[in-house]
């Protein structure tokens, strides 16, 4: 298995590793700080430079069945060859603030008003937001974003801890969030907003909610009977 190390340090920017896998696809490494891909977030982009000094861009990355693949815009790089690793910085940190905006935005719909959430879709331009309501009401959800907006003022430090799978059982309130999060997992990561919000959680964040700026309410749309489409843009 590919080792993380987003997991750990989200705002590690540059590491070295070794090729361990070549596939028509993309390139495996032994261990990567490139997220994939999942929980309606959009994976990174960047580069990765070969000991000669060969650069090869990364377009894209993907999770394929517990490895995190690289897809790069041209082949060149063999097994066991030595890369340095590049993010696209600006990109990825656009995502980290878009996602833990999304854990504000719906912890505080589920919280206060037992809105649940059905999907998300992040991007470093614009997040969306799936959310079931029994009836909707535009004023609960423009409220919603006021209270989110005022639970980023209080600036909480946003903590990464794990556990053992087993201890997550009977808490569903950790899977509020990710619908397609992985359960066949020994070890849980847990990104806990502190005395906000707690979720069981693979992705990047910012270590403290200041960091996301302002969350600005774009539009929503009708998706069938209850299920509204919400679309946010952040204000730094
Ligand atoms: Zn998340």
């Amino acid at each position: 298995m590919t080792g993380r190390l987003y997991q750990q340090d989200s705002y590690l920017k540059t590491f070295q590793s070794v090729v361990t896998s070549v596939r028509e696809e993309g390139v495996v490494l032994e261990s990567t700080a490139f997220f994939p891909t999942g929980g309606g977030v959009e994976g990174d982009q960047g580069a990765l430079t070969g000991d000669n000094g060969a650069r090869f861009a990364v377009v894209e990355t993907l999770d394929r069945e517990g490895e995190v693949l690289h897809r790069l815009e041209r082949p060149g790089l063999d097994v066991g060859a030595v890369v340095n690793g590049e993010l696209d910085w600006k990109r990825r940190y656009l995502l980290m603030r878009y996602h833990t905006a999304t854990h504000v935005l719906c912890g505080v719909m589920f919280n206060d008003y037992g809105v649940r959430v059905t999907g998300n879709r992040l991007t470093p331009e614009k997040g969306r937001v799936d959310f079931s309501f029994e009836v909707f009401d535009r004023a609960v959800l423009e409220e919603g974003f006021a209270r989110a907006n005022a639970t980023i003022e209080k600036d909480l430090p946003v903590r990464i801890s794990f556990i053992p799978a087993a201890e997550a059982e009977g808490r569903p309130e950790l899977f509020k969030l990710e619908s397609g999060f992985r359960h066949n997992l020994e070890t849980l990561r847990l990104v806990d907003i502190v005395d906000f919000d707690v979720q069981a959680d693979g992705g990047c964040h910012v270590a403290s909610l200041k960091e996301i700026g302002k969350l600005a309410l774009k539009k929503s749309e009708n998706k069938g009977k209850a299920n509204r489409r919400v679309y946010f843009e952040l204000e730094s």
